[in-house]
């Protein structure tokens, strides 16, 4: 049981427990090539996620890291077989929700831990903090955190070097040898 995770937690602990910050993973439900399975953004985000608020509960921060939303924006990608699309709306109406549980009981800070290039959730805290001014909101992209020129020898946002090391450090059973993999050619659109 990781204090900080609350999926693994019960209400014996979590009643007892305070907090300052939550953390929302939000990934995707979409196909990464051939080679990776269409959990990646959600195994991404759940485990950056699951890391970070390890490093500040041991520093002493109390954070508690929700579950992750599973869907994310694939409007472009609606051709492709079960790629799961949750559109900025609905997105906008899920968040709506987990702020005003988090501002009703006193946990004033949240970081949205975006896993997916689609989601873009600048508007909707612009939009929320005016409503929930005692909220302090902020997203990050995990994925433009670094400069990847200094990991990787081909930068790429889906599916690429980054997500395929990543993939194989975190989940190797679930990734198909590269020779299994596509091209990785871009839609033009
Ligand atoms: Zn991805």
């Amino acid at each position: 049981m990781r204090p900080y995770l609350l999926k693994e937690n019960n209400w014996k602990y979590i009643k007892e427990a305070s907090f300052d910050l939550a953390i929302l993973p939000w990934g995707a439900t979409e196909a990464h090539n051939y080679h990776l399975p269409y959990g990646t953004d959600i195994i991404e985000a759940e485990a950056i996620a699951a890391e970070a608020a390890r490093i500040g509960w041991e520093k002493g921060s109390k954070i508690i890291v929700l579950p992750t939303v599973p869907f994310g924006v694939n409007t472009g990608q609606h051709d492709v077989t079960l790629d799961m699309n949750m559109n900025p709306s609905t997105q906008f109406v899920v968040l709506r929700d987990v702020i005003e549980v988090l501002n009703r009981q006193g946990i004033f800070k949240l970081i949205i831990l975006n896993s997916h290039g689609g989601n873009d959730f600048k508007p909707m805290i612009r939009e929320l903090g005016l409503q929930f001014p005692r909220m302090f909101i902020s997203s990050c992209d995990w994925f433009k955190s670094l400069d990847q020129k200094l990991f990787f020898e081909n930068k790429d946002d889906h599916a690429g070097e980054m997500e395929t090391s990543l993939m194989l450090y975190l989940r190797s059973d679930l990734v198909l040898p590269l020779n299994e993999a596509g091209d990785g050619s871009a839609k033009k659109i």
